[in-house]
């Protein structure tokens, strides 16, 4: 089979211009190596347009332009590689081949011999540049896109030698550039081979990174999410908290009066739709005045500490509320209980205060005590009826257990006594 030289020129130029459109249709804004790795490609296809022309155009434009444009050529590729690697191209690399190339050529026109020697040198010189640069650049460029760049590169440099090797042996009939020689055969076929892994290369490392990129910025996402996920369940957790230390009463644990307010608001209203009594326990710490006048202040605390942990120990269900109404006075709401019911629990509760044996020199029971107003109702629409009448209520039936000697249970309609009785 005959390969014909001036057809794989012109497949070369039909290719280099294909390759063109591809590099060129990428965004180049974004892309700006992409815009200097066109300008090479159209470049080349105007080189080989002028190599192709010899003999029908003038040998200025066909031999002088020609390798200036091969020298440009070769300087964007360089240009483009920096730029793709986010570093400024050396000046001196990106102008001093094409003004060598440019300079000399006119000067060597009639020895062709050195002119090849001198051209070829200079060519080989960038593709070993670019080579360099994407070598030593390698570990900071994703995938291997690069590599491809690089065998082209490198077949490049090689044909550049075995050029220069037929003009330094005197060759020169090897080198006449329409000529079919086995040089030129495989000049233009190796060219042909670089332009493909050019083209293939570039695309792929363009490709390559924006998916390192976009992997980068997925794992970064995914940390931030990472991060704010943590955050948000330290928010939760310290909101909580908050919540929690907002209805609670700082000295005894128990909830403070707003808490109180808002669960006898909440379960009027509930008892009232279910159409079912709703119960209080109003409890007083008896001559509390006088304990803290013969034991201190902070003994004070101390023992509204200790009567607050029995209430809460002594509570029968977990919705059962104990907060602290204000100074040595407790409330209960125990959940779904009658006056009966919450009579018991008040006995319970007297009981179990006495229990403690908390020393009270001042009082008659020779202990610490309470008495317990208990009161129910079943909530209506009536005004009389809202949770103030239930405190009334239950307020008044303390007020008879403290009248009746203290350290007792009273209840709004059918009183009860506390069976402890005084030591
Ligand atoms: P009664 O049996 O009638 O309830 O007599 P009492 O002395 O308990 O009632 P009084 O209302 O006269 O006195 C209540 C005392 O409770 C007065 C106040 O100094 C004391 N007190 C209120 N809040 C606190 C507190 O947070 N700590 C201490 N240590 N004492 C408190
Ligand atoms: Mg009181
Ligand atoms: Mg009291």
């Amino acid at each position: 089979m005959d390969i014909n030289v001036p057809s794989l020129l012109i497949a070369s130029i039909v290719m280099s211009a294909a390759l063109v459109f591809p590099v060129a249709l990428v965004p180049l804004r974004q892309h700006p190596e992409l815009r200097l790795w066109a300008w090479a490609l159209g470049v080349n296809t105007l080189a080989y347009a002028l190599f192709v022309l010899r003999g029908q155009i003038s040998d200025l434009l066909s031999v002088w332009l020609a390798n200036v444009a091969v020298a440009q050529t070769l300087a964007l590729f360089y240009q483009g590689i920096c730029r793709f690697q986010q570093r400024e191209p050396s000046r001196w690399l990106s102008v001093a081949p094409v003004l060598l190339v440019g300079a000399s050529f006119p000067l060597l026109f009639d020895k062709l011999p050195l002119r090849v020697m001198l051209g070829c040198s200079v060519y080989a010189a960038q593709s070993l540049v670019c080579v360099v640069i994407l070598l030593r650049h390698r570990e900071q460029t994703a995938g291997r896109g690069q590599y491809i760049l690089m065998a082209g590169f490198t077949l490049a440099t090689l044909v550049s030698f075995v050029r220069i090797g037929a003009a330094a042996s005197g060759h020169m009939e090897l080198l006449a550039i329409l000529l079919t020689s086995p040089v030129q055969v495989m000049t233009h076929l190796v060219l042909i081979v670089a332009l493909i892994l050019f083209g293939t290369g570039l695309a792929l490392m363009v490709h390559e990174r924006s998916e390192s990129q976009l992997a980068r910025q997925g794992g970064l996402l995914e940390q931030q999410n990472r991060l704010l996920q943590q955050y948000s369940a330290r928010l939760e957790v310290a909101n909580r908290s908050l919540t929690e230390l907002s209805i609670t009463d700082g000295l005894t644990g128990l909830g403070n009066r707003r808490h109180f307010d808002e669960v006898l608001r909440t379960e009027w209203e509930r008892a009232r739709r279910g159409g079912k009594p709703l119960a209080l326990l109003l409890i007083d710490i008896d001559f509390f005045k006088g304990y803290n006048d013969c034991y201190g202040h902070q003994a004070g605390d101390d023992c509204l500490m200790k009567v607050a942990a029995t209430l809460r120990a002594s509570l029968r269900r977990a919705g059962d509320l104990a907060a602290r109404y204000g100074g040595e006075e407790f409330v209960v709401v125990p959940v779904d209980a009658d006056l009966e019911q919450a009579r018991q629990l008040a006995q319970a509760l007297c009981r179990a205060v006495a229990a403690q044996a908390l020393a009270h020199v001042r009082s008659p029971y020779g202990q610490v005590t309470v008495s317990i107003g208990v009161a129910a109702l079943v909530p209506s629409v009536d005004a009389e009826s809202g949770p103030a009448a239930l405190i009334r209520r239950a307020d008044a039936a303390l007020y008879r257990a403290k009248e009746g000697g203290r350290n007792k249970v009273e209840v709004d309609l059918l009183p009860a006594r506390c069976v402890n009785s005084p030591s």
